[in-house]
């Protein structure tokens, strides 16, 4: 990958400014956290019914694509309950006594957030369960003849995770969420413009009606994305402009970017155009398809592929992922008849 492709791409990882600036933009309240109806609405039911019986609510789940707003749920949960929360993820709980010593240390009615929960080793998980269960945790301590088993008692706390990858937990890890599985969709167009709107409030920046358009449509109905082109778009709108973001800045920005009118980076088109290119349109693993593309499968399955399915641009078949006629399309290229008659069929 060319650093510039580097600077461009989805990566979690963010410069820090960026993440003092997120911390500004996350919705405070359920008010402020624009779309995903249904779901808050059950959310509120099961936070209100908690608090009438004055007991923590029982454990959910957050799943869905990367930038959707887990995190942010997570902690208006806790907010709403009054509660503290404790952040972990599953990449940081290596050792079974990592998990220990985080539950442990929960007070009553704690809330603890374990993000990409699927990443949790087996043995880990198997910890988890009594513990989300029966409020109690068995471990051993020490090893050979010395190594002391415990069993000990936990008190009342809400297990909330996020993953982006429900098909990786194991059927027991998914039957402890006793509140509910949560999926979330993607946004909205409308949303997104909504969130736009209300950030760059928050930014102090001005902004054109048809600008708040472009960068929604851009946005791969992700808020952090939406969030992530606000803020470029802010930075050059006051370098080339005068600091008020109107569409053909926007635009500029987004060129700059290498963001094409349908939200795609160029590892997505560089993704679309090596299984198109080098390996017929597919069907290709994902692994092969990495290598070629020099990106990790993960990321290709976390992060690109979620958005180019969602376009009708991809698709996963048990043999392999394949481009879809509109794939062809979108760069340019004519599709070859069995896609096309394979695009009618579906
Ligand atoms: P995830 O945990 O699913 O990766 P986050 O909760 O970290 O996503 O969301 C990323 C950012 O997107 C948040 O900091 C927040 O500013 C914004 N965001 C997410 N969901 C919403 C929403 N429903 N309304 C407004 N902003 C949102």
């Amino acid at each position: 990958m060319s650093s510039e492709e580097k600077q461009n791409s989805l990566s979690p990882k963010q410069r820090s400014e960026d993440a003092s600036l997120d911390l500004a933009l996350r919705p405070k309240n359920f008010n402020e956290y624009v779309g995903q109806d249904k779901l808050k609405k059950n959310l509120k039911i099961l936070i209100e019914a908690a608090k009438k019986r004055n007991e923590p609510i029982e454990h959910v789940l957050f799943h869905g694509p990367a930038g959707l707003g887990k995190t942010t749920l997570a902690h208006l949960v806790a907010r709403e309950m009054n509660a503290q929360i404790k952040i972990t993820s599953g990449p940081a709980i290596s050792k079974v006594g990592d998990l220990v010593a985080i539950i442990l240390r929960l007070e009553d009615g704690d809330i603890l957030f374990i993000d990409e929960i699927h990443r949790l080793s087996k043995l880990i998980e198997e910890i988890l369960y009594p513990a989300l269960e029966s409020r109690s945790i068995d471990f051993v301590s020490g090893k050979g003849p010395s190594a002391q088993s415990y069993h000990l008692p936990l008190k009342p706390f809400t297990l909330v995770a996020a993953t982006t990858r429900t098909s990786l937990l194991s059927s027991p890890l998914r039957s402890r969420f006793s509140g509910g599985s949560f999926r979330l969709d993607f946004y909205t167009e409308e949303d997104i413009e909504k969130i736009l709107e209300r950030n760059a409030k928050i930014l102090c920046v001005e902004t054109k009606p048809e600008a708040i358009k472009m960068l929604a449509s851009r946005s791969r109905f992700t808020p952090r994305i939406a969030n992530r082109l606000l803020k470029r778009a802010r930075d050059y709108a006051e370098v080339k402009g005068e600091g008020i973001i109107t569409a053909d800045l926007a635009g500029e920005a987004l060129k700059l970017m290498d963001i094409d009118e349908m939200g795609l980076e160029s590892l997505d088109r560089k993704i679309l155009d090596t299984l198109i290119t080098k390996f017929a349109g597919g069907p290709v693993g994902v692994g092969t398809l990495a290598a070629a593309v020099m990106e990790e499968a993960e990321t290709i399955e976390e992060v690109y592929e979620p958005y180019l399915m969602q376009l009708g641009f991809l698709e996963r078949t048990p043999r392999g992922r394949c481009a879809t006629a509109r794939a062809y399309e979108h760069l340019g290229l004519t599709p070859p008849a069995t896609t096309q008659n394979q695009q009618k069929l579906i």
